[in-house]
């Protein structure tokens, strides 16, 4: 096990000065115009596909680096260049954790190579779990897949929501009810190859903030998948379920994590080190502009009103990479989250990132709540942050009730 460090190493620091050089020369260039058209910066993907930024390897390489400091050393870069871009070429990320977490090798080895394709032809993944009346509360989720045994495949139906390249993807890792009666512990997860009958996008959203990140329904009607794509296999499930069952019957027990809340378990250090690159992002803007902005004959960070905020922002940020830095080494190295320090980061970083890009609007006054100033975007994609992988208050009653272990609503 690697020893904690808040150090990065040489080669990663090689790693993070490439990731800000394309986030600084690549990215950051072109989010105004991608946030403005509203639409997959397909050009920037590829870009990213031709360095290696946008490929398994790479994201292999960082979510095995037992420091556990590669995945949001990377994030906070590209995030830093941009969200809506950034999430654009890491949202394929949240289906292949998916995939990680719960396949097999095989299927591993199968799917996630098509989630990136190749630099002359990328291609998109979509994790799909939430439903219009299943958010937070995952137990609600109606989608249901059905198991065929005599063609051995598994048929889906229902209506996913707010799906990462929900539609566009090539790959959709959808999660649908297999035994209604076990809640949350009756979900397993499923691989929609490409172009599978049946499978379409629904609405487009129209989006507040990242909205260079496509985010759409998903829409199953008798989606036939071969028994191969159900995550784990039939045996691991019908193993999974037995126990779950038994645990019913026996009056509750040991608690079960089922498929869904496997990956965002996983993948909420790594929001929270997005939130961490937006928050960096927008300070930074705001530091520069406090130095050079001059009101009443001296510039405006001579005033402590002005750099005592700074000086918060900075001390909020510093604090939320140490959090996520933490959880990231943890969940790396196996250590129980035994505070919920997963959820402990995500949900501080992403209130910094909401309130320290607040604070860089009004340290550029007028100009900062105008679209030439890019603080303005920053602070609307930082709303995000709150929002997905389980929101604030959901992040809050996880941490509540793993300290309390009592039952807290
Ligand atoms: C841009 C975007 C991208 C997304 N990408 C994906 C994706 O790729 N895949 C995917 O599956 N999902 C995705 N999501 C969905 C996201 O995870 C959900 O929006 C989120 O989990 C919240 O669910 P909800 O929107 O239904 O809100 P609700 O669950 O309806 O919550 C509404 C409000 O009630 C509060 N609330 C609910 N229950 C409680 C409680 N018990 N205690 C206190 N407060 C509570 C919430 O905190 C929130 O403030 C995305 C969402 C967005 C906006």
């Amino acid at each position: 096990m690697a020893e904690f460090t808040m150090e990065l190493n040489d080669e990663q620091r090689e790693v993070r000065d490439w990731l800000h050089g394309f986030a600084a020369d690549v990215i950051r260039p072109a989010a105004a115009e991608w946030d403005e058209r509203e639409e997959t910066p397909w050009p920037v993907i590829q870009e990213a596909a031709k360095v290696g930024i946008y490929s398994l390897d790479f994201y292999a390489q960082q979510y095995f680096d037992s420091t556990g400091l590669g995945i949001p050393m990377a994030m906070e870069e590209l995030f830093w260049g941009d969200a809506g871009i950034a999430l654009s070429i890491v949202g394929t990320g949240l289906a292949a954790v998916g995939v990680l977490a719960n396949g097999t090798e095989e299927q591993i080895g199968t799917w996630i190579p098509q989630m990136y394709g190749d630099p002359g032809d990328v291609k998109v993944a979509a994790f799909c779990s939430s439903e219009p009346d299943a958010g937070s509360d995952v137990s609600s989720m109606r989608t249901r897949a059905v198991y065929d045994q005599a063609k051995d495949e598994w048929v889906l139906n229902g209506t996913k929501t707010w799906a990462t390249n929900g539609g566009i993807a090539n790959v959709h890792v959808v999660v649908a009810v297999v035994d209604a009666d076990l809640g949350s512990k009756g979900h397993a997860s499923f691989i929609v190859p490409p172009n599978t009958p049946g499978l379409s996008q629904g609405q487009k959203f129209k989006k507040h903030g990242i909205r260079a990140s496509h985010t759409a329904e998903v829409v199953l009607e008798d989606v036939r998948v071969p028994g191969s794509c159900l995550l784990g296999g039939k045996e691991k499930l019908d193993e999974r379920l037995a126990r779950a069952r038994e645990r019913v019957r026996a009056g509750g027990g040991e608690r079960v994590k089922n498929a869904a809340m496997a990956t965002f378990e996983a993948s909420r250090p790594a929001v929270g080190a997005m939130a961490v690159g937006t928050a960096r992002a927008a300070y930074e803007v705001a530091l520069d502009y406090a130095r050079t902005r001059e009101q009443f004959g001296r510039p405006i960070i001579d005033n402590q009103g002005v750099a005592f905020q700074l000086a918060d922002m900075r001390t909020s940020i510093d604090a939320a990479r140490l959090l996520v830095w933490r959880a990231s080494w943890m969940a790396v190295n196996g250590r129980p989250f035994t505070a919920a320090e997963g959820s402990m980061s995500k949900l501080f970083a992403s209130e910094t990132a909401k309130k320290v890009t607040g604070q860089a609007i009004q340290i550029l006054g007028g100009n900062g709540y105008t679209r030439e100033y890019p603080v303005e975007r920053m602070h609307r994609d930082a709303a995000i942050y709150t929002i997905f992988e389980g929101t604030s208050e959901i992040q809050r009653l996880v941490i509540a009730r793993t300290l309390s272990g009592m039952p807290i609503r």
